[in-house]
């Protein structure tokens, strides 16, 4: 079955078609020609997976998933959860987001966090979630390069490394969008 990732970041899509079964052919949005930004204008990481999922749904007439994701801090009341994209503004830079936490962090003794990832699935015309955790901590300075967004400065629970230190398999084996994309996985393999 062919089937759209609706996302521009070829770290996300690296991550996701590593763990695809060739029973399903994984295309991107650019494969398709959606050269576009979907808007992501929900308060909510469902919201917006879904957004992402029906738009090329309704306009490429094409079965697709998407993906939200947030990082959640304790010590910030869930922060920057659904804005994690644009905690330090609009220009959504990775460098300047991580720097902008590890600042408000500072003075913090909870370091605790975690990742959600949610995956919406449009697929004849009906719309499923899947949802995907790892619970970590934020690190002091950033390690590592590898992975994108995040992972410098993220440490999954029971590991000594941030996920930008970890091969791609090893994240994906215990990360948020591993989880949920074997989620999504195992629902389309009982369709086949
Ligand atoms: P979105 O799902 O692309 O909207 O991601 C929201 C924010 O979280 C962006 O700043 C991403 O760079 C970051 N992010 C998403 N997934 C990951 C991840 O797996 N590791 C680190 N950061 C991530």
């Amino acid at each position: 079955m062919k089937l759209v990732f609706a996302t521009h970041n070829n770290n996300k899509l690296k991550e996701v078609q590593a763990l695809i079964p060739p029973q399903i052919s994984l295309v991107s949005l650019t494969d398709i020609g959606c050269l576009e930004d979907i808007p992501e204008t929900s308060n909510t990481l469902e919201g917006n997976a879904k957004l992402k999922a029906d738009y090329v749904t309704q306009k490429y007439n094409l079965p697709c998933f998407a993906d939200d994701t947030g990082l959640l801090v304790n010590a910030l009341n869930g922060a920057p959860g659904v804005f994690s994209a644009r905690y330090a503004g609009e220009q959504k830079s990775s460098e300047d987001n991580m720097t902008k936490l590890l600042s408000e962090l500072d003075s913090k003794k909870d370091r605790t966090a975690k990742f959600q990832t949610v995956i919406a699935l449009n697929l004849n015309n009906e719309s499923l979630f899947f949802e995907g955790i790892v619970e970590g901590e934020i690190t002091t300075h950033k390690h590592g390069q590898k992975g994108f967004g995040y992972d410098p400065i993220f440490k999954p629970k029971g590991y000594k490394q941030t996920f930008a230190e970890l091969p791609l398999q090893v994240k994906n084996d215990i990360s948020h969008r591993g989880i949920a994309t074997k989620k999504l996985i195992s629902h389309l393999q009982k369709l086949f």
